[in-house]
C-alpha cells in the first residue's frame, strides 16, 4: 500500500510513520508513506498557500491551486489516478468496515486541511471520499491521516507479525475483545482469572466469548445490538 499525504506539516507524518510497526513495515517494503508538502506547489513568491475567506469571518482558507497541483503531481508520479480522501469533521466517521474497504486499494491520497479548511472548489474537483475520525474538531488533518494509515496498514499482508495479529479482535462481528492478562499471577491482590491457568482450551474459549459479550453489552450497547454473533445466539443457531 502506498500512501501520499498532502499536508502543510510533513514532519508530523514523517515522524509518526517512521516509528514502531509502521516504521518496520516501511523498512520491509510492505507500505510506503510519502508526505508531500502542499507549500511546494504554491505559485506565490512567499510560498503562501492560504488567504482570507470570501464573505468575511474568522480564520484563513487554504487556496485551491496549490492543493490541485499537489494532487496532480502525486498522480503523475504514481502513474495512475487514486482515491483522494479529504480528512474533515464533515466526513463519514471512520469505522472498521471502512478501514477494511480502503485496505483493498493499492494506493491512497490523504489530503489534510488546516486553518478553516480548503477552498470548496478544489474539493469538488479532486476529492472522492470525505472521512472524519470522530465528532470533534482537530487543528489539522494530519492526525486523522495517521489514524487511517495505522488502521488500514494492519490489513496489509506482512505488516503485522504472527504474534501481533490476533485471531479475534475488537470490532470483529461488532464485539469488543475479551480482557488480557500477563505475569505475575497476582498483582495488587488481583488474581488472574483461574480458567486462564487451567490449560483447558475449550473452557478458555468459552470464558473469553462470554467476557466479550458482557463487555460489549456494558461498554458499547450500540454495537451489542448489531452483533451478528449475538443475533445467532438469540436465534439458537450459534456454531
Ligand atoms: N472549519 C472546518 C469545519 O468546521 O468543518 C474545520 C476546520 S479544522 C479546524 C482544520 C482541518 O482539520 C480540517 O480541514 C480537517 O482537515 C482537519 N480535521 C478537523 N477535525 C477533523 C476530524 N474530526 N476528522 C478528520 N479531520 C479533521
Amino acid at each position: 500500500m502506498n500512501y501520499y499525504v498532502l499536508t502543510l506539516f510533513p514532519e508530523m507524518i514523517q515522524q509518526a510513520a517512521g516509528a514502531s510497526i509502521l516504521g518496520r513495515a516501511a523498512k520491509n517494503g510492505f507500505i510506503t508513506v510519502e508526505a508531500v508538502n502542499i507549500r511546494d506547489f504554491s505559485a506565490n513568491k512567499h510560498m503562501r498557500v492560504d488567504d482570507y475567506p470570501y464573505g468575511g469571518g474568522a480564520g484563513m482558507v487554504m487556496e485551491a491551486e496549490p492543493v490541485y497541483r499537489a494532487v496532480r503531481a502525486v498522480e503523475e508520479k504514481a502513474g495512475r489516478t487514486m482515491r483522494v480522501v479529504y480528512l474533515t469533521p464533515q466526513g463519514r466517521v471512520l469505522n472498521q468496515t471502512m478501514v477494511e474497504e480502503f485496505a483493498r486499494e493499492e494506493a491512497l491520497v490523504l489530503l489534510c486541511g488546516h486553518y478553516e479548511g480548503i477552498d470548496e472548489r478544489v474539493l469538488e474537483e479532486v476529492v472522492t471520499d470525505y472521512v472524519s475520525i470522530g465528532d470533534y474538531v482537530l487543528t489539522g488533518g494530519e492526525l486523522g491521516a495517521m489514524v487511517m494509515i495505522d488502521a488500514i496498514s494492519r490489513f496489509v499482508p506482512g505488516v503485522l507479525s504472527n504474534e501481533e495479529s490476533s485471531q479475534f479482535e475488537s470490532l470483529q462481528d461488532n464485539l469488543l475483545e475479551y480482557p488480557h492478562y500477563t505475569r505475575p499471577e497476582i498483582w495488587h491482590d488481583r488474581q488472574v482469572p483461574p480458567v486462564l491457568l487451567s490449560g483447558d482450551h475449550k473452557k478458555i474459549e468459552e470464558w473469553r466469548h462470554q467476557k466479550s459479550l458482557e463487555r460489549t453489552k456494558s461498554r458499547r450497547p450500540d454495537l451489542f445490538r448489531r452483533s451478528y454473533r449475538v443475533s445467532c445466539i438469540w436465534h439458537g443457531d450459534e456454531r
